[in-house]
């Protein structure tokens, strides 16, 4: 089986730019992009983020705000912060050189088992198999595991991958089962006359593939959330949002989750008047974004909103912006495309004056 696994890899794999080297820096920071993010997502990500940060001296040495701008849109920022700090420490204690023992490593920040596996295995050669959400599926079909698809399942997985796993090309071979996973052995449809594994899966022989992992009815939490684009000029105002919490340290425009029971306005003003201390006035809906996290979606109306009195802004918390400004404060997706939309706003209201 691992014949034919990676004989089917070396000729089929998919020529992306982190295959190319075997330096852990950048190794690592593909690795992390890629947890749960599609490669075409990461791909222009990974480009501009080596742009930027080279190496991990140029990335310990940037400040805290453009490397979660350079990171604006992935989603899940913690991922970016545990970076940067794995990064400061790094070059602090080991030179700027990714260690190369496990116990070093996962003692790092935002370094778990499938990080830490997937960079000794890929730059270092060392024989630790990387279980991601691919390779579980992978491996419960070839061996006709049914459960969910969680890590909770790892500690009967680990046993059946390490049986299999090679002394040498582990790099390779994990790589490989990942690969599989995203091209023949998808989630739904497996491709499985193609496969390269095929005469070795139980799931196949049985013509278990679709019920295997254990389809996962999961539905997601709705969340509506209401936001007051306040101008004063040409800036406008946004809030850092608390250094702890989900998209922690990131830019938004003030406002707030809509409770039960209240109006899209009514949720609005209650939750400027919170913030900003201040009397609001709402004025029409600019737009509406939705956007999905992995665990509930949620849906974005902005609203024009006026003070009507002056507001108690937080120091360093708040500030007024011009939409240039804007392009170097990171913000989670939903907030990027009300910037967008001020964007094109602004500047077809500078063709109109200059049009007279
Ligand atoms: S035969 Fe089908 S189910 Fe089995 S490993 Fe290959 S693609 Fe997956």
């Amino acid at each position: 089986m691992r014949k034919a696994l990676l004989r089917w890899y070396r000729v089929h794999h998919r020529k992306l730019p982190w295959r190319k080297t075997k330096d852990p820096y950048k190794i690592w920071i593909s690795e992390v992009m890629l947890q749960q993010t599609t490669t075409s997502t990461v791909l222009p990500y990974y480009e501009k983020w080596l742009n930027l940060f080279p190496n991990m001296q140029a990335l310990a040495q940037a400040s805290s705000q453009k490397v979660l701008k350079a990171w604006a849109g992935l989603g899940y920022y913690q991922r970016a912060r545990n970076l940067y700090r794995a990064a400061r420490m790094m070059c602090r204690e080991n030179g700027c050189i990714v260690p190369d023992s496990y116990g070093d490593l996962i003692a790092l920040p935002g370094f778990g088992p499938y990080i830490t596996a997937a960079v000794l295995s890929i730059a270092y050669g060392q024989p630790f198999p990387v279980l991601d959400a691919n390779v579980r599926r992978v491996v419960m079909r070839l061996a006709g595991i049914h459960s969910k698809l969680s890590p909770q399942i790892d500690k009967i997985l680990l046993p059946w991958i390490k049986a299999i796993f090679p002394e040498r090309n582990s790099g390779d071979f994990n790589q490989a089962m990942m690969e599989l996973g995203a091209l023949v052995c998808r989630p739904r449809n497996p491709s499985c006359l193609l496969c390269p594994v095929q005469r070795f899966c139980l799931a196949f022989e049985r013509g278990e593939q679709e019920v295997i992992p254990t389809p996962n009815r999961r539905n997601g939490q709705k969340i509506e959330t209401v936001v007051g684009i306040i101008r004063d000029g040409r800036r406008y105002l946004i809030q850092k949002r608390p250094p702890q919490g989900l998209l922690a340290g990131l830019w938004e425009f003030p406002g707030g989750k809509r409770e039960r029971g209240e109006t899209l306005r009514g949720a609005l003003h209650r939750e400027l008047q919170e913030e900003l201390a201040a009397e609001v006035k709402i004025g029409r809906q600019l737009l509406r974004v939705r956007h999905s996290y992995t665990r509930f979606q949620v849906t974005l109306f902005a609203f024009e909103s006026e003070l009507t009195a002056p507001p108690k802004l937080k120091r360093g918390s708040h500030r007024w912006v011009s939409v240039r400004a804007m392009k170097s404060y990171p913000f989670p997706s939903g907030s990027a495309r009300i910037v967008r939309f001020l964007e094109d706003h602004d500047s077809q209201r500078d063709h109109r004056r200059l049009m007279g």
